[in-house]
């Protein structure tokens, strides 16, 4: 079935599945051939997909994934999209069992994606958990890899380097991790168990570059809330600006349930909600109360 243009969002109405495949422990690289989205879309934007379940609405309502990677075609022209998701309930483990030629609906892109670079110097990614998602278009971007989206917008001089930061539980949560390399992004990867990296948590990583003096021209962070507050501590600390992707729950991914809010400070120091679907997901760590708890 066709896609269906509304302003930038585009609907992908039973969009085909090329790939559905285990990439990590309960982690799966869905690529769906939706290519007005895939010629839209940019780092740090999201879709929402829903994959049938046991009935025509089951599960009601879609789920939001960020953007792993655009996929074009001989000439350059995108084709479909990937998404990288773990399997955490209903609708993850809907979307788990999908087959290659099995049909999902997907819209999107959706949510105002990452600003600029502020290269020319280092760019460095934290990512905790499923938190890596986003981070592979973003670096091909700020390295001067490749480009997203159809229109023309300030993308800031290629950075010098991007490193992902990368921490999981144990290392067969680990995914993707040849793409960042092979995208010339340095991992650091930190484990809690142990049994890949550094011992504990990727927030370690993080404060060992921080106190040695490495200060990278931005930092970006997606991930478990405790660990984006955290990032948002050090980068304050340390003087280093930094963004970090939010993943609130939501249901409609457009704005209109308000089911995502979450306490944005404004200029006068006081916090007001802001739809993390459209207002963000990305926001500047030192904007976010993280003293409040609904994210
Ligand atoms: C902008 C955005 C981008 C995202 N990108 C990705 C991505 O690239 N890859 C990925 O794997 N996930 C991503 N997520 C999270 C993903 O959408 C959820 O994991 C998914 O919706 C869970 O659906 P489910 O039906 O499997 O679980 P549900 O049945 O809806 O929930 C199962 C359990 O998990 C809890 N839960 C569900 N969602 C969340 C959440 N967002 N935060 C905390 N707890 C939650 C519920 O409270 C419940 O206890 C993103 C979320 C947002 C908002």
């Amino acid at each position: 079935m066709s896609e269906l243009c509304t302003s930038r969002a585009v609907t992908a109405p039973a969009a085909t599945v090329l790939e559905n495949r285990e990439v990590a422990r309960g982690t799966f690289l869905l690529r769906v051939a939706a290519p007005e989205i895939a010629r839209r879309i940019l780092p740090g934007q999201f879709v929402m997909v829903r994959g049938p379940g046991e009935g025509a609405d089951d599960p009601l309502l879609g789920r939001p994934f960020a953007l792993y990677e655009v996929n074009r075609d001989a000439s350059g022209e995108p084709t479909s999209l990937d998404v990288v998701y773990l399997v955490i309930g209903r609708g993850t483990a809907a979307l788990s069992r999908r087959r290659p030629g099995d049909r999902v609906d997907v819209w999107g892109p959706l949510g105002n994606g990452f600003g600029p670079s502020s290269g020319p110097g280092p760019a460095v990614f934290v990512a905790g958990g499923i938190g890596q998602t986003p981070f592979l278009a973003l670096g091909r971007e700020w390295l001067g890899r490749a480009t997203y989206g159809d229109q023309p917008r300030e993308v800031g001089p290629p950075v010098s380097s991007a490193t992902l930061l990368y921490g999981v539980r144990s290392a067969d949560f680990l995914a993707g991790v040849e793409d960042f390399e092979r995208a010339g992004i340095g991992v650091e990867i930190a484990t809690d168990d142990g049994s890949a990296g550094r011992p504990g948590f990727v927030t370690g990583l993080l404060e060992e570059r921080l106190r040695s003096g490495e200060r990278p021209a931005k930092l970006v962070a997606c991930g478990p809330p405790p660990m984006l507050a955290a990032v948002a501590r050090l980068a304050g600390a340390h003087g280093v600006p930094c963004d970090v992707s939010l993943e609130n729950h939501m249901a409609c991914g457009f704005g209109a349930c308000f089911s995502c809010v979450t306490p944005i400070l404004q200029d006068d120091g006081r916090p007001d909600l802001r739809r993390v679907c459209v207002e963000g997901p990305v926001f500047p760590a030192d904007r976010v109360d993280w003293s409040r708890p609904s994210h």
